[in-house]
């Protein structure tokens, strides 16, 4: 059996599949970011260990997180779990657990998921995107994670969209995950006039009521459209399917669509995009995905 474990910045939650890839057994328990990293690290192999207590048997592990492990220097990068960086996650891991172990970004986990057996399924080429806190992608060729020579393909969040835009986490301005995520949504709300300390979806839910919520959804489906019709004319992918908080919002796949379809160099978009199949189940399931299937 394989178990998976989506380390996230206030949960971890960790998930047991059986050969078939159906759900066995899902634990919770809230992120130990007051103890530091050794008490996520001790929390991640309790978490283990109780899978594989109910499982009966040794299993396969795969862990997704924010950020991203340097291939140079083996340690996470990128995390908005700051405590993690810097951090050689995946050998102390593997060196607590006395097994290799796996470890990809959340973003390359709901590709994963989603290519298997999810909304992707049975196409060859699928871009997976997560819109959330943040905005990343992950692109999956034929069942396989295509990582890319410097491990950032399908990481679109900071391509740039708008020149002197809103200053981002990367050192650059006007990044798509500048404008598409949860707090670009927001903040272009309030750059509007919009009352200040609303979230995302409070904001989508007064789109009727409120002309200023109205304006900030219109110009968050225009950049949508432009920000995506950069991959999809490069990658051309045959589905495009979308995770995270706001892959809720009904408008993207409407208007937001119709935005890509003017944007994209061809006159007949017909690319499917659709929202993630597993839903906030994606991330974990594609870190237990990160090994093959066992035989039956
Ligand atoms: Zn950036």
């Amino acid at each position: 059996m394989r178990i998976g474990i989506d380390l996230g910045g206030t949960k971890i939650e960790g998930i047991l599949l059986d050969t078939t890839g159906a759900e066995k057994r899902r634990l919770r328990v809230a992120t130990p970011v007051a103890g530091g990293y050794d008490a996520i690290l001790g929390a991640l192999v309790a978490i283990v260990t109780e899978l594989e207590v109910f499982a009966g048997t040794a299993c396969s592990v795969g862990v997704g997180a924010p950020g991203a492990l340097s291939h140079r220097t083996l340690t996470m990068k990128n995390s908005n779990t700051t405590c993690l960086n810097g951090k050689p996650l995946s050998q102390d891991l593997a060196a607590r657990l006395q097994r290799p172990i796996r470890l990809e970004n959340d973003a390359n986990c709901l590709a994963l998921s989603e290519a298997r057996d999810g909304a992707g399924q049975g196409h060859r080429c699928v871009f997976a995107v997560i819109l959330g806190t943040g905005v990343g992608g992950g692109l999956v060729l034929d069942g396989a994670l295509w990582p890319g020579r410097q491990h950032i393909a399908g990481e679109w969040g900071h391509n740039g969209l708008v020149e002197n835009g809103p200053l981002c986490y990367c050192g650059r301005r006007g990044c798509v995950e500048t404008l598409l995520s949860g707090p670009g949504l927001v903040a272009n709300y309030v750059r509007r006039g919009g009352l200040p300390g609303l979230a995302a979806h409070d904001i989508v839910a007064r789109l009727g009521a409120d002309p200023v919520a109205a304006a900030t959804l219109s110009d968050y489906c225009a950049l949508w459209g432009r920000a995506l019709a950069t991959v999809v004319n490069i990658v051309d992918p045959d589905i495009i399917v979308i995770g995270g908080g706001l892959s809720a919002i009904p408008a993207l796949y409407t208007v937001g669509r119709e935005a890509l379809a003017q944007a994209v160099f061809t006159d007949e978009l017909i690319t499917p995009i659709v929202p993630a199949h597993h839903g906030a189940s994606s991330g974990v399931r594609g870190a237990a995905h990160l090994w093959p299937t066992p035989p039956l």
